[in-house]
């Protein structure tokens, strides 16, 4: 990294949640440690410093702390991709799949132009399920994902592969396996 900070130490590992058998990996911690969180955030947007990023798109809720971070690192403008219900004006909605039965993320109708170049922001990557299904709601809305960058992977579970196979570029800081 090229803080040489590491940031994976300040992520906690919670047992058995949400249901028996899951290591949940909370951010909170880091969040909440000033070095951390500038760290991860600086780590995060570095590639992008450069230019070539119109808006960052962050994913309710943990992407919406660090990828607002992000946006104002790089100086652009921060769109919101929510759960099904919350936004209120005119929304776009892609359906994904989840373990059992199906859930919705929506984008503002007019939050993104054809052409924008997005950089999109979550806290983990595991599936893929959630950012393939942002993705899509991205280019359906006219946009061009330049990247997704999140402070984890886990990279046995799948989904950054699965996304790089699909030609997204993915920028991840630590992974647990
Ligand atoms: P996926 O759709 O890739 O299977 O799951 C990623 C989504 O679920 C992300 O929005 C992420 O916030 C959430 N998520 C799943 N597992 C964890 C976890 O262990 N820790 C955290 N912080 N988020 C998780």
């Amino acid at each position: 990294l090229r803080h040489g900070f590491d940031i994976k130490r300040y992520i906690r590992t919670i047992p058995d949640y949400p249901k028996k058998g899951i290591l949940f990996r909370d951010i909170t911690t880091l969040l909440a440690n000033l070095h951390a969180f500038r760290a991860a955030v600086d780590e995060l947007a570095w590639p992008f410093l450069k230019g070539g990023i119109d808006y960052v798109a962050g994913i309710e809720a943990r992407g919406f702390i660090l990828g607002g971070a992000v946006a104002h690192v790089l100086g652009r403008g921060f769109v919101p991709i929510r759960k099904k219900g919350k936004l209120p004006y005119r929304v776009i909605g892609q359906e994904y799949a989840l373990e059992y039965g199906v859930d919705t993320i929506e984008i503002h109708a007019d939050a993104i132009s054809a052409g924008d170049r997005i950089l999109l922001i979550d806290d983990l990557i595991a599936t893929g399920g959630t950012a393939n299904a942002a993705i899509d709601l991205i280019r359906k809305s006219g946009g061009e994902v330049v990247a997704a960058a999140f402070v984890i992977d886990l990279p046995d579970i799948g989904g950054s592969k699965l996304l790089r196979d699909k030609g997204v570029k993915i920028h991840t800081l630590v992974s647990f396996e």
